[in-house]
């Protein structure tokens, strides 16, 4: 016996789902070299324009001087700095809530919250489009797992009929890979109704969203008896990296106690810390980072329905073009790259089977003229593959 990894890996490849790393020899941007390509991108999640930011960049390097380029330790060891407790608490003061709590990644709060909040003899129900972290977590925790259906508080209920021990309720805000908004009144209606919890991974929504950039919660006017367990992320909108969960004093010790995610990991350098705080500062300070976004997402809509593109019912920087076929989504991106555009080709098993897209990606960062750039390109590629699919019918 062997692992016969070349076989999985051909038929990967035959089934056009083989996936590439782009080689990124220049700082995130619109504006990027891209496999010795100089190229416009549109698949960024640096949606504020934050991450190359010269204050940002400023702060880090402050932040390094000062307190080094590494965390040291996990931080209930020593691995908990002045840097990362201040941003703990700009993060609580900036959700609303008592409490935040700071880790490394999003992937981690998510396991974190998820396994320390419930195990065997409760239940976790996630929508089914949750990110796989959050999908990860619901398996992870031993928990009885159960997705509903896409944004249905319906089928949401349907399950907590069901439901035993504690429940947890699971929901992206923004859904990573379609950019539409959970219907977080209907969810957290049923939730309470059933003395669930609500746990919301905002990844996508702080920065965009609300009228300060606070997210999905703020744009539904949401408070912590709502969504008691709110996670964001900082590698997109704040331009940085890491992730923090917000909730109560209970909620936050609770998980330093137990969330082995966060227990037993290293904490993320203090200067990077250094520099959330800054982007932090930003974000709130630069509304006309969200006015102009909030501007490019309704002119690329318009534009795209006037080519006859299909879209996602989505107010957001994430604007998905639905294709369908792997195939066709390669097709249309490699012509885009022809063109000197660089747009992500979303494929299963990220997506389901049969929705390939390509992901457009919009950021405070993109010029009026650079978006037109986009349209003008997909216009003509769009109507380039409609000729080769009936060259081959
Ligand atoms: N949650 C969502 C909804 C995400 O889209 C992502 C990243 N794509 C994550 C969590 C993971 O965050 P991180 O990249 O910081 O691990």
């Amino acid at each position: 016996m062997s692992f016969d990894l070349a076989t999985r890996l051909a038929e990967r490849r035959a089934a056009h789902l083989y996936r590439q790393r782009p080689l990124l020899d220049s700082p995130q941007g619109p504006e990027v070299q891209v496999d010795g390509q100089r190229l416009l991108a549109f698949c960024s999640n640096d949606y504020l324009g934050l991450a190359n930011h010269p204050e940002v960049i400023r702060a880090m390097q402050q932040g390094a001087e000062q307190w080094g380029v590494g965390g040291g330790a996990s931080h209930l060891v020593i691995g908990h700095s002045t840097p990362h407790h201040a941003l703990e608490e700009a993060l609580a003061e900036f959700t609303g809530r008592p409490r935040a709590l700071l880790f490394s990644t999003g992937y981690m709060a998510n396991l974190a919250a998820v396994t320390a909040l419930v195990g065997q003899g409760d239940t976790v129900l996630e929508d089914r489009l949750n990110h796989a972290s959050l999908l990860d977590a619901g398996l992870l925790s031993g928990a009885r797992f159960s997705r509903y259906l896409h944004n249905d508080a319906e089928s949401l209920g349907k399950r907590l009929d069901k439901a035993e021990g504690n429940t947890l309720v699971v929901t992206d805000g923004v859904f990573s890979m379609d950019g539409d908004l959970a219907d977080l009144p209907a969810l957290c209606a049923a939730a309470r109704r059933k003395g669930a919890w609500l746990m919301v991974d905002d990844a996508h929504g702080f920065g965009p969203l609300g009228a300060t950039g606070g997210g999905i919660v703020e744009h539904f006017g949401l408070g912590i008896d709502d969504v008691p367990v709110l996670v964001g992320t900082l590698g997109k909108a704040f331009g940085t990296a890491g992730a923090f969960v917000a909730g109560s004093e209970e909620l936050i010790e609770t998980l330093v106690q137990f969330a082995r995610p966060y227990i037993y990991t290293t904490s993320q350098p203090p200067a990077v810390a250094c520099a959330t705080l800054k982007s932090l500062e930003l974000l709130r300070r630069e509304s006309w980072r969200r006015d102009h976004l909030n501007q490019l997402i309704a002119r690329f809509r318009q534009g795209a329905a006037e080519i006859g593109l299909t879209l996602v019912d989505s107010p957001t920087p994430i604007q998905p073009i639905l294709i369908g076929d792997s195939q066709r989504a390669l097709r249309l991106t490699a012509l885009l790259k022809q063109r000197g555009l660089l747009v992500g080709a979303i494929r299963p098993p990220t997506v389901p089977a049969g929705t390939a897209r390509l992901r457009v990606t919009l950021s405070a960062a993109h010029t009026a003229a650079q978006l037109e750039t986009l349209l003008d390109a997909l216009a003509e590629c769009w109507a380039l593959l409609g000729q080769e699919d009936s060259g081959r019918a």
